[in-house]
């Protein structure tokens, strides 16, 4: 029926296993794709889909969120099975981690039963070769009844013969599912599947898995069941959940109910899988010297006492790096921008352009993109290879783990210290990552603090009012000061996420905490290569490129906001005028307050806007550098104090228009999406009129 599916443009195929043994970096090996990669696990919440072009046929290649099983029932699981059981799909890839076979094989073994065309790539053979280990490939093959590939995903090995494989399989014809002889189910429910099959049949006519969807049924809990039965026609539907209606009973009469029985098909997965890896893994020496040294990383990094300090000094450590770093490079754009802006003058008098447009591209729209260029671009090449590079060691969970007892103590989940990783690259990113928070309740205290993690857009002008105000002294002294400042910044986000959740699941979202399970992966050595490909092309780029995008624009209507005007004062006066009793409530001013309203669609043009502001007021010959910067806005009237008050709005205030779209999506709620915005607001203007507040009496 399907003998010509390798021909057929647009095979479609599936890539499935666990989380964090490589999937993404399969996927984007095969699709060119640039699929976030990390090492934990969690960071795959939504299916992504990339074209592949194999020997014989184009694919669609969708990769799935990772899962342990799929009869547990979390949403990124049932997400996974129902795509595998009712996705129609030719092909399912399921990428195993060699080095920990054993745990990977129970999804395998299942997944053989949905599919039945499944090619095993069996993937971080380098780490197993490097360990002193290896799998007999034949064996397991001829044991599983699949085709199994050895493959080195990262360092692109092994992918064309995966592709020959899958092409290879695809083009013989579908057979029911099969099920390896190892996994032996209790008698009553095996007996209950046979009994259910002939209604599945009439359900779902044509589906390979029917065996595993009666085990599914069998075994589901009452939402999931009813699920389920909503993905088959209303026809059918009737007689179906007789059917699972006597079975069930059939079961359970033989002392088995779903619980027990679903229990009981899990632990049948595991002991196969363990019978399987006993024949074909032949295992390195258990105390190798790597492994001792990632237990004693390990002992240290979550060490009680100690872990939260050394976690802090790494993070200290990156922005030393950062600041130290990113002077020059900046200087050195600045230097360059500054040469070019009279040429770029010269050539557009040349083209005899009228002045007004002259001083709207140059001193408008030039001179904020060179800025976002020179003071953004340097701190960002060094910051997300940094942060990167220890997020591919496996740095991330760790936090996650030390941060867990915070967040119990606050009624919240400690998985949430993954998404608010997340969330210092991008908070709409960071909010969707919540979905790896089973619990509803810990999910929605997770989402609506996300955004008081400063992302990409508010690193800059933290990174800058440290360069500008507070490092008075120069040389590595000021860069470690300013290094220690900004982990304390952070440490301060931190302290406002877990009294936020503390407050919220004491008021609104009342509740106790949940247990979960989080997986500290072993250190890998991150590959530098696509260490640095990810973080320069998918953060710093992809940040700059959008802050330009934003910025010009910007550039442009506030050009024309000071260049038009209402009863002898320009529109920008007008606005930064109405907005200036309020900004100095909070200790700041109405240019500022309006550079963050207007900054609404991205975070990053915040500064910029607020200094074209300044800009349209005063002439400077060189505004990329960092001196100028700061005499122009002293000359506005900003002190150390500004710049203090600056920063914490910075870290609390509305999220980005980007983020309230994601929140309200992933919330489907207004209300919840109206406090997302208003509780960091209100943080942040709390403690800009605090402070403003105590300086004044204590001044007075
Ligand atoms: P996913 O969660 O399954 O999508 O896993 P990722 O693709 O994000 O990879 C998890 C971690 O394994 C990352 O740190 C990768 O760099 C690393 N990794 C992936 N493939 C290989 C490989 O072939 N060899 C080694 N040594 N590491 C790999």
């Amino acid at each position: 029926m399907r003998t010509d599916a390798a021909s057929k443009p647009g095979l479609q195929v599936a890539l499935c296993g666990n989380p964090n043994v490589g999937k993404s970096t399969v996927f984007n090996a095969l699709t060119g794709l640039n699929q976030h990669t990390g090492n934990w696990t969690g960071k795959t919440v939504e299916t992504a889909q990339g074209k592949v072009r194999g020997e014989t046929a184009r694919w669609i290649l969708t990769d799935l969120p990772g899962t342990y099983s799929l009869l547990t029932g979390s949403p990124e699981e049932e997400l996974a099975c129902d795509f595998l059981c009712f996705g129609h799909q030719d092909v399912a890839i399921v990428v195993c981690d060699a080095t920990c076979l054993e745990r990977n094989l129970n999804v395998t073994l299942q997944v053989i039963q949905v599919i039945p065309h499944v090619v095993v790539c069996l993937n971080l053979m380098d780490e197993v070769s490097r360990m002193g280990g290896s799998i007999d490939l034949a064996g397991l093959e001829a044991l599983l009844g699949v085709p199994v590939v050895s493959c080195s995903a990262r360092r692109k090995q092994g992918l064309g013969e995966l592709k020959r494989r899958v092409e290879e399989i695809a083009a013989q014809s579908p057979q029911h599912s099969s099920r390896s002889p190892l996994l032996v189910y209790p008698v009553p429910v095996e007996d209950a599947m046979i009994r259910l099959l002939p209604a599945l049949e009439k359900a779902w006519p044509g589906n390979c898995g029917l065996s595993f969807l009666a085990l599914r049924l069998l075994t589901a809990g009452e939402d999931q069941l009813h699920r389920l039965l909503e993905q088959c026609g209303s026809e059918e539907r009737g007689g179906l959940q007789e059917a699972v209606a006597a079975a069930r009973e059939s079961m359970s009469l033989a002392g088995y109910s779903p619980q027990c029985a679903g229990a009981r098909v899990i632990s049948a997965g595991f002991e196969a899988a363990k019978a399987l890896c006993a024949r074909v893994v032949h295992r390195p020496c258990a105390n190798d010297a790597g492994h001792d040294r990632s237990l004693a990383m390990d002992r240290l990094l979550c060490s009680k006492r100690v872990g939260i300090p050394v976690m802090l000094a790494l993070l200290a450590f990156v922005f030393f790096l950062t600041i130290s770093g990113a002077n020059g490079p900046s200087a050195f754009l600045s230097a360059f921008f500054s040469h070019l802006e009279p040429r770029l003058l010269h050539w557009l008098q040349g083209l005899a352009a009228p002045e007004w447009l002259q001083s709207l591209l140059i001193s408008g729209a030039y001179r904020v993109t060179t800025w976002v260029v020179s003071v953004m671009l340097p701190p960002m090449a060094i910051f997300f290879p940094l942060f990167t590079l220890l997020e591919d060691w496996g740095f991330l969970p760790r936090v996650a783990f030390n941060l867990d007892r915070c967040f119990q103590g606050c009624k919240a989940c400690g998985k949430q210290a993954l998404c608010m990783c997340m969330g210092l690259g991008c908070n709409a990113v960071g909010v969707m990552g919540c979905r790896i928070i089973n619990s509803p309740r810990e999910r929605l205290i997770a989402i609506v603090t996300n955004a008081m993690m400063p992302c990409n857009g508010r690193f800059p002008t933290l990174l800058l009012m440290m360069s500008l105000f507070f490092i008075p002294l120069g040389g590595w002294v000021g860069t470690a000061l300013g290094a220690v400042l900004l982990t304390g910044v952070l440490a301060l986000s931190v302290a406002a996420t877990l009294g936020s959740a503390w407050i919220l699941s004491r008021t609104v979202l009342k509740g106790t905490p949940s247990t979960f399970a989080l997986e500290l992966p072993p250190f890998r050595r991150p590959s530098l290569g696509q260490v640095l490909v990810r973080s320069v092309l998918d953060r710093t780029l992809f940040v700059l490129g959008r802050a330009a995008v934003v910025a010009a624009p910007a550039g442009l209507v506030l050009w024309c906001l000071t260049h038009g005007s209402l009863g002898g004062q320009t529109l920008l006066t007008h606005a930064a005028g109405s907005l200036e009793p309020l900004g100095r409530l909070m200790g700041l001013d109405g240019v500022i307050l309006l550079g963050f309203i207007l900054g609404f669609p991205a975070n990053e043009i915040v500064m910029p806007i607020i200094l074209m502001t300044y800009l349209a007021q005063e002439t400077l010959v060189e505004p990329q550098s960092l001196m100028t910067l700061k005499m122009l806005l002293t000359e506005q009237g900003w002190t150390v104090w500004t710049a203090v008050n600056m920063v914490l709005f910075s870290l609390f205030h509305w999220p980005c228009s980007t983020t309230v779209l994601t929140i309200y999506k992933e919330t489907k709620s207004l209300r919840w999406t109206g406090l997302a915005v208003l509780l960091p607001t209100a943080i942040g203007m709390g403690l800009c009129m605090l402070l403003t507040l105590v300086r004044g009496w204590v001044g007075g």
